[in-house]
């Protein structure tokens, strides 16, 4: 099976052809990160019209990349959300056409189950699974007792994880968006300031990092008014630090609940060195059964290959969409 996937959720325009959820035959990825950096974050208007420009000729290159004919698609997916209204609604508008002009089935991915499911591309999944999501938009735990079936556990009450680091970012004068920025430099730095750690010993799957980010914020601002200099590779440090030990402490209390086989991390801060380096010492000691997995680096972030993965399962159950599919900004898990 050959599905065509199309994802515009963000600042990406991505178009990839998957085999059977498994297998990239192509992922062709354009990053809009230059046209929105000197803003400082992603512009909703510029995102569309990128969007725009782009879509037509990233379907051609990952058609022509994966060596493929219209007749060898089985079916076309696309995210339907969550993301920006006007850049989800450029990906729908293209996956339809072509659903329409082609006559293949149209199938509406949800953007957070494609990160997971980028985790398929490398190994398969075994249920029941945990999954940590991390990205720019999100912080979740989130359980799959089956395939195709989400329940979220635990979710950040106010900012996500990425969002703090761009965030912080910001203020350190970063280019946006500053999360790998930041990851570099507290490899260099120590963890040396003390910053908060909201909600680790609650009994529950929540997040809050709103707290932290102003923290840090805050430091910065109150050192700069005294004329004091920070070494930003400490912020650095002490930031991923109190991060990372949220979400890990978290995840471990999650895992001692749920029964599972894997952990599958997912999204942009998957990426991230210090919770990768972190998870897997933890795990290996105090969930030793539990196969962790992060997707490859170019995974992470927004990509149309985890779309077609996510989509694989849909087409055998046969969850189509009408030509009247329409974006679902707010879109939720499960
Ligand atoms: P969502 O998926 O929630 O809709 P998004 O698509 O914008 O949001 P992603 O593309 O999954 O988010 O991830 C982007 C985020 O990942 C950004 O906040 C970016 O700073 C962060 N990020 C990327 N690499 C790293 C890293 N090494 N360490 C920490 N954060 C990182
Ligand atoms: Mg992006
Ligand atoms: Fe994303």
């Amino acid at each position: 099976t050959k599905i065509l996937a199309i994802e515009s959720s963000c600042d990406e325009t991505s178009a990839a052809v998957i085999e059977n959820g498994t297998q990239q035959l192509s992922n062709v990825v354009a990053s809009q990160i230059k046209s929105h950096m000197r803003f400082g974050g992603v512009v909703p208007e510029i995102a569309s019209r990128h969007h725009v420009e782009q879509i037509t000729q990233i379907v051609d290159t990952a058609m022509e990349e994966a060596d493929c004919t219209w007749d060898m698609i089985d079916a076309i997916a696309v995210t339907q959300g969550p993301g920006l209204v006007g850049a989800l609604l450029i990906g729908i508008t293209a996956a339809k056409t072509l659903a329409f002009a082609h006559h293949k089935p149209l199938i509406p991915v949800n953007h957070m189950a494609g990160h997971i499911y980028a985790n398929q591309l490398v190994q398969p999944m075994e249920f029941p699974l945990l999954s940590l999501v991390v990205s720019g938009g999100h912080t979740e735990l989130v359980y799959m007792p089956a395939d195709g079936e989400f329940e979220v556990i635990g979710e950040t009450r106010d900012d996500a994880v990425g969002e703090a680091y761009d965030k912080i970012g910001r203020v350190l004068d970063l280019p946006y968006p500053g999360g790998k920025k930041i990851d570099e430099m507290a490899q260099e730095g120590e963890d040396v300031y003390d910053y908060p750690r909201a909600m680790i010993t609650e009994e529950n799957y929540d997040f809050s990092f709103s707290g932290l980010k102003s923290a840090v914020i805050n430091h910065l601002h109150n050192a700069e008014q005294r004329g004091e200099q920070l070494e930003p590779q400490h912020i650095a440090a002490s930031f991923q630090a109190a991060a990372v030990d949220v979400l890990v402490e978290k995840t471990l209390r999650a895992l001692k609940e749920y029964p599972v086989k894997q952990l599958l991390v997912a999204g942009g801060v998957a990426a991230n060195s210090g919770l990768r380096h972190d998870l897997k010492q933890r795990m290996a000691t105090e969930a030793p059964d539990v196969a962790l997995y992060f997707p490859p680096l170019s995974l992470c972030g927004d990509n149309a290959a985890m779309i077609g993965a996510a989509a694989y399962h849909l087409y055998g159950q046969k969850v189509y969409a009408d030509l009247d599919l329409d974006a679902k900004p707010g879109l939720l898990l499960g």
